[in-house]
Parts: structure tokens; C-alpha cells; sequence
């Protein structure tokens, strides 16, 4: 690697990034080279010129994200070795299967390259760079995850690059695949367009959460909201729910849940899908359902807007709690970062109090084994989710 300047940190704010918090912010850079631009590799060294690790410049509150830590350079093999590592944890979870070849590769800082997520949707990967850093590098990101997941004996016929800004445009990076593609997610099929999809096409983090709703759907009627592809659906008639019904905001959401239903054989028009914001349809629906599922999108993306999220999360779950039927369990989430564990909890709790109902914690859900958290960054547990069960 290239490296393009030196980063030296202020005397005293070295301590996080030698215990391997991978974000450099703005207040602990004491000088920085003057050349430098976004996306540039920089060393980092702390007060006494010693090397602490080496990562990705930007201007902005994370100024550098760290790539490696300690005195050695980073290889020029480095991306190809982290995919590896990553591959291998992955396997040691046991994700991949002869039942689901639909995984997140590579999750950020939880696989220590911070501003990078890479889906593997068979043998297709999508790249999405979250730093500039990373879509500068995005070729060489590609010829690793094609090399990493060729040596493994997984096969890769194509690398997509799906681009999150205006500054570059999607592509494939390496090869080229047909979409809509067809996953298998514990022996469930769904169509995934990692062209048109909202985000690499399909949300991964919710595969062992959708596993237990299915496990808890037998006999029941289902309301699933802010359905997408319609994932939490089909776990649930897969496992003898009694009906279900699909409710996204978006008309094409919608016909994709339809599509995935005929998909796995079921007959879309006697499973039905409303094209509806999900707070209009749930008023006149008072003890229909005996399960519903709320996993709205990240209500906060950042800090400024986390109360307003909150009293999102505060009224869509009231509502619900108010028209289940008694006996009803409802499987509710939060996938903004910015609204942490205890906040969600607390929140859930209001919301009950406001409901008025008699209500249990069953399970604490959480994001997968191929999301993983670095456990000196927090920050990177994103998906919370509680499941309820309403007296
Ligand atoms: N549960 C899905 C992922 C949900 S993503 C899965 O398992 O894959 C969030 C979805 O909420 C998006 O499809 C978006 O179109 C939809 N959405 C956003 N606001 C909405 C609203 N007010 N009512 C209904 N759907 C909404």
C-alpha cells in the first residue's frame, strides 16, 4: 500500500486506539500532513512518534479509520487475508450451508476494514464502501474477495460494486450475473436484485431472527410489517401459520413479496400484500392478529434526529400492543445505531405503559454471527430486537 502522510495524535488520546477502537476523531489529531486528500493511507503515530497502526484518511468528525494496528505496514495482501479471516468465521458459525448461500462476507469494523460491507448472494458479491478510502480501493477489493472466495472452494463468477454516492457509479467490478438471482436462506428461496434492491438487495442481519418467527408461526395469524421482500412471511407459512399478511409503504417491495411467495410456492392471492403505510393500516385491525412483526427502517440516522425516532418507535409499537389479540407476541426491532440497546428497552417499555397491557420479554434478538461486533467497538451493534408477548 501507498502510504500518502503521517497522522499524530494529541498527548493522552492514543488510549482507545491502542485497545483497538478503530475511529481516529478530529479532537485527538494534534498535526496531520498537509497534502493529504479523502481516501488517502496514513500512518498513525501518537505523541512520541510511534506508530500506532495505519488506516483511511477523510476530513470529518472520523478522520481516520484504522485498517491495522501496531508498527508493520499494512501487506499488500491485506485485503485478500482479511476476507480470509472473515470467510473462516463465518464457516466456524456455521452460515454458510447446503440450506443458505445468501451472507454477509464482510461486516466493517466487526471484520476490522472499517467503511467496507461485501454480500454474498451465491456465487455473486456486492460491495458497498462506506469511505472514501474504500471505494478507491474498490478493485482491489474485488480481486481479493474473487481470489478469497475462488481458493476457498465457495466459487465467484461476478463482483458487483454498488455505489452509495454520487462520486462513483455502480458496476461490476469484476465478471457479470443476471439479476433477479435466486438465494436459499434456510432452504427458503427469494429473488435478489442487488441492482434495484434497497441496499445490497437484501437484509441479511434478520436471517436467524426470520428462523424463529417461522418456529413460533405455527397455527397463528400473522401480520408482517415493513416487509421488503416479504422475508418474515414466508418463514411463517413455511411453518403452518394460519394466514399472513404483508403490509411495505413501497409498490415495489410489495411485488417482490409476491414474487417470493409464488417462488416458494405459495399463492399470492391468498396471502395478502397492502401497498400501505404501516401506522394506516394497523387502526382498524383491533384483535385480528396473534403475531406481528414491526421492523420499520433505521427511524434515526444520526444523533440530531434520535428523539424523534424515538417517539416513532414509541407510537408504531403502542400501536400494536394495543390491537394484538391477548395471547399475541409481537417481534419488534430497531436497526438505528444510534438508538442503543437500553434506549430501545426503555422506549418499549413506554410504549407498553401507554398500550396498558400486561406484556413479557420472551427473547432479546440481536444482529448474526456474519454482523459481527468488535468488542472495542460497541458502535457496531446496530439491530435490537425484543420479542413480546402481550397478556
Ligand atoms: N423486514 C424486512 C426489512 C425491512 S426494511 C426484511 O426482513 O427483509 C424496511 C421497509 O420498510 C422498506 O421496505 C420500506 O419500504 C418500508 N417502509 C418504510 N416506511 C414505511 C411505512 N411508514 N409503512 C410501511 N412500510 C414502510
Amino acid at each position: 500500500m501507498n502510504i500518502q502522510g503521517t497522522i499524530t495524535l494529541k498527548h493522552g488520546r492514543d488510549h482507545s486506539v491502542k485497545r483497538f477502537h478503530p475511529w481516529i476523531f478530529s479532537g485527538a489529531i494534534q498535526f496531520a500532513t498537509e497534502t493529504l486528500q479523502d481516501g488517502d493511507w496514513v500512518e498513525v503515530v501518537d505523541a512520541r512518534k510511534t506508530t500506532v497502526g495505519y488506516g483511511h484518511y477523510q476530513k470529518g468528525t472520523i478522520t481516520v479509520r484504522m485498517l491495522t494496528f501496531g508498527a508493520a505496514k499494512p501487506a499488500a495482501d491485506l485485503y485478500e487475508s482479511k476476507l480470509k479471516k472473515a470467510l473462516q468465521v463465518r464457516r466456524e458459525a456455521e452460515v454458510i450451508s447446503d440450506k443458505t448461500n445468501a451472507y454477509r462476507l464482510l461486516h466493517g469494523e466487526g471484520d476490522g476494514l472499517p467503511g467496507l460491507i461485501i454480500d454474498v448472494y451465491s456465487e455473486v458479491a456486492v460491495v458497498q464502501a462506506h469511505s472514501t478510502g474504500m471505494l478507491r480501493d474498490r478493485a482491489l477489493i474485488a480481486a481479493a474477495v474473487h481470489a478469497s472466495l475462488t481458493e476457498t472452494g465457495l466459487g465467484n463468477t461476478a463482483v458487483y460494486f454498488k455505489s452509495m454516492q454520487e462520486k462513483a457509479a455502480s458496476e461490476y467490478l469484476l465478471g457479470m450475473a443476471a439479476v433477479p438471482h435466486v438465494v436459499k436462506e434456510h432452504g427458503n428461496r427469494f429473488y435478489i436484485d442487488w441492482e434495484e434492491g434497497q441496499k445490497t438487495g437484501f437484509f441479511l442481519d434478520q436471517r436467524e431472527n426470520r428462523k424463529l418467527l417461522g418456529e413460533m408461526a405455527k397455527g397463528k395469524t400473522v401480520l408482517n410489517t415493513f416487509c421488503y421482500t416479504g422475508g418474515f412471511s414466508i418463514y411463517a407459512l413455511q411453518n403452518e401459520a394460519k394466514l399472513v399478511h404483508s403490509v411495505d409503504a413501497s409498490e415495489k417491495a410489495i411485488a417482490l413479496t409476491r414474487k417470493n411467495l409464488e417462488l416458494n410456492g405459495f399463492d399470492p392471492t391468498t396471502h395478502a400484500c397492502a401497498a400501505e403505510d404501516t401506522f394506516d393500516f394497523l387502526k382498524d385491525k383491533q384483535d385480528v392478529y396473534d403475531l406481528i412483526i414491526l421492523d420499520p427502517p433505521a427511524f434515526a440516522k444520526h444523533k440530531d434526529s434520535r428523539h424523534q425516532a424515538v417517539k416513532g418507535y414509541q407510537r408504531l409499537n403502542a400501536e400494536a400492543m394495543k390491537m394484538i389479540k391477548p395471547g399475541g407476541i409481537i417481534f419488534t426491532f430497531s436497526c438505528s445505531q444510534v438508538v442503543d440497546r437500553q434506549l430501545f428497552y426503555d422506549t418499549i417499555v413506554s410504549a407498553g405503559i401507554q398500550a396498558g397491557r400486561q406484556i413479557k420479554v420472551l427473547h432479546h434478538l440481536a444482529q448474526p454471527a456474519d454482523h459481527p461486533v468488535s468488542l472495542y467497538h460497541p458502535e457496531g451493534e446496530y439491530l435490537k430486537g425484543l420479542v413480546l408477548y402481550v397478556e
